[in-house]
């Protein structure tokens, strides 16, 4: 699991930020940018808390991938919509450019990935679980092009899927970086790559060798992180270059 610590020397508070723009994700998500003024910086793979507060003091507080690069100024979270969920309908359909919230982090620092850490890199992502790995794969594209990187991202339809358009463009100008997708409920028409929730032989085709001692990231909703992560041990990859972040309960 992630750890909490803020970076060194720099105390976790909560502060109000703004939201100065939004945008539509796919079907179920929105991108919220954030107007931030007391920002450390952050790290590939970081998250941060998100606290709302209602009129008679009621507060929910859930957390958040930072989906946006390090480098560049700026806060942006990738939030998808969960029916019936407390905090992301609003955060998805509700909240304009102009509203406040508050904001607490970067947070985290074991499902960070930095150049200096190299590869082979692995990263599986379900459905949201992808809003990590776009920080990690702009960090990679300025300052570690070339590391052999695979994504395999698992989607309901080409229509849920977030970022496809950027992460595509990476690859293209890459070729050191191969994105895999697979849909889970409705792949195009003429589509000729995997169409079904990920299993062992998905992850023996797309994964580096055991023996290439990959580094290995998996984030998503919580069966999908369990599911991959053991069928990976099962497959011989050591737990201990596996790292996990679980988003929520329900699955991909
Ligand atoms: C470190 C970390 C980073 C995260 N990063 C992101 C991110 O970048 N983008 C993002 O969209 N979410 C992310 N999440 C999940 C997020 O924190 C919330 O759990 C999610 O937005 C649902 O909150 P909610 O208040 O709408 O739903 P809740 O009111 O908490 O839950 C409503 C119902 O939906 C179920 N549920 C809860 N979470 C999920 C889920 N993820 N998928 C499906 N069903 C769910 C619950 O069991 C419950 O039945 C992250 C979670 C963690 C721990």
């Amino acid at each position: 699991m992630a750890t909490s610590a803020p970076p060194l020397g720099r105390r976790l508070d909560w502060q109000t930020v703004r939201v100065e723009s939004t945008e539509p994700l796919g079907r179920r998500a929105r991108l919220l940018k954030l107007g931030v003024t007391d920002w450390p910086g952050h790290l590939p793979g970081q998250h941060a808390d998100v606290r709302l507060t209602a009129d008679d003091g009621y507060e929910a507080q859930r957390s958040y991938s930072i989906a946006s690069a390090a480098h560049e100024p700026g806060v942006s979270l990738a939030v998808e919509h969960v029916e019936g969920g407390e905090v992301s309908p609003y955060l998805t359909t509700e909240i304009r450019p102009g509203d406040a919230f508050e904001l607490r982090g970067p947070i985290g620092g074991y499902f960070v990935w930095e150049a200096a850490n190299g590869g082979p890199l692995y990263l599986c992502a379900g459905g949201s679980g992808i809003a990590p790995f776009k920080a990690v794969l702009e960090h990679r594209e300025r300052f570690a092009r070339g590391v052999p990187t695979t994504v395999l991202y698992a989607v309901r339809s080409p229509e849920h899927a977030m970022f496809a358009e950027r992460i595509n463009a990476l690859a293209t100008s890459d070729p050191a970086l191969q994105i895999v997708w697979t849909y889970t409920r409705a792949a195009p028409k003429s589509w000729r790559g995997y169409a079904r929730r990920v299993d062992a032989a998905m992850l023996r085709e797309t994964a580096p060798r055991p023996d290439a001692r990959p580094l290995i990231y998996v984030c998503g909703p919580t069966p999908f992180v369990e599911l991959v992560a053991s069928t990976l041990v099962e497959l011989g990859y050591a737990p201990e270059s596996i790292r996990t972040e679980r988003f929520g309960p329900s699955g991909e």
